[in-house]
């Protein structure tokens, strides 16, 4: 990992960036390219526009960590309204959130219960629930929850970092219990005690997880979802499913907001089950430093705000 990316990383976690950075002018305004707005009313709108290109979307409500669980509850709220607004303006939308945004920190039942109000809401509305995947400290605890709710409900999915050793068997494992998937390379700082550090590496472990995915999507229902924006992994996934006879709807794509649009629109017009993430929300600054981590030419987009009017 380069130490470009490793200081952006730190800087995601560090409070008092946190508090003062979200407070600058050029800033606020650079990160408007990755987010319609901080409000669920400016997610709504980036996805009506999106539908009517064949996009569907995904909408997660920024924050992660909270240090108070009455704060989990508001969020718990937060997530059912917006499940009733997603159905109400016929948004091809789902949801997509972080477990320690509903107080995993604190109390893992408390969360398990915020969760299972959100998810039951979805079901009743014929909606679906993914799991972001945080950083390592969390993924057991991540895995286990997912055990433990995907009983009852299968309306949702778990995100999975290719980055990480671990992940081919808990794959494995997780695909003899038809969980959803959604395959991501992964956005946190890990140590090369448990992670891929090469670009090279990690794409070649996505890549041999992707095969698998694809495999046994074959005898298993659930759904399988490639979070990339890695066009060399795009194609390599849509040339594999060819190969081995999936069917098109098998394999979605799912993409961030504002990162290679072109490629959103070119997936969609080929048939493919693509989805945009958006988020919105106050809480964007640890959320957009992994941003700017992810490709580090994006800090010159900022700077170059700076200078702009
Ligand atoms: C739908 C979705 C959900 C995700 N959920 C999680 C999660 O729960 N947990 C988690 O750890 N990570 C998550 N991520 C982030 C993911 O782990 C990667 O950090 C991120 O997707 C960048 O990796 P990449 O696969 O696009 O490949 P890369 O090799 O990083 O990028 C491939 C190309 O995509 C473009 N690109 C990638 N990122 C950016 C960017 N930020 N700005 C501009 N261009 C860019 C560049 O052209 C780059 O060359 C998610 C990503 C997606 C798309």
């Amino acid at each position: 990992m380069s130490l470009f990316r490793s200081l952006l990383l730190w800087a995601s976690k560090n409070n008092i960036l946190r508090r003062k950075l979200p407070e600058l002018y050029f800033v606020r305004k650079a990160v408007k390219r990755f987010m319609p707005g901080e409000k669920l009313e400016d997610a709504i709108e980036a996805a009506k526009k999106l539908q009517q290109n064949n996009l569907d979307t995904v909408f997660t409500y920024l924050g992660e960590n909270l240090t108070d669980i009455s704060e989990a509850e508001s969020v718990k709220n937060h997530y059912v309204k917006v499940l009733q607004r997603i159905s109400d303006e016929k948004l091809n939308t789902e949801i997509s959130l972080k477990l320690t945004q509903l107080g995993l920190d604190l109390s893992f039942e408390k969360a398990v219960k915020h969760f299972e109000e959100i998810v039951l809401q979805a079901n009743n509305l014929d909606n679906f629930v993914w799991i972001d995947m945080e950083g390592s400290s969390y993924t057991q605890t991540t895995l286990d929850f997912y055990s433990k709710v995907s009983k009852n409900f299968t309306n949702c999915g778990l995100c999975l970092q290719a980055y990480l050793y671990r992940t081919k068997n808990d794959v494995k494992k997780n695909l003899k219990i038809n969980s959803s998937i959604r395959l991501v390379k992964g956005a946190y700082r890990e140590s090369s005690e448990i992670a891929f550090q090469k670009k090279s590496e990690v794409d070649k472990n996505y890549i041999d997880i992707a095969k698998i995915l694809l495999e046994r999507s074959k005898e298993f229902n659930p759904r399988i979802v490639f979070g990339t924006h890695d066009s060399k992994i795009i194609n390599y996934v849509k040339e594999y499913a060819k190969k081995i006879n999936i069917e098109k709807e098998k394999a979605e794509f799912h993409l961030l907001y504002g990162i290679q649009t072109l490629e959103q629109e070119k997936l969609a017009g080929e048939g493919l089950h693509v989805k945009v993430l958006i988020s919105y929300g106050e809480a964007w600054f640890p959320w957009y430093m992994r941003r700017l981590a992810e490709r580090p030419a994006n800090v010159w987009f900022v700077l170059k705000n700076i200078f702009s009017k």
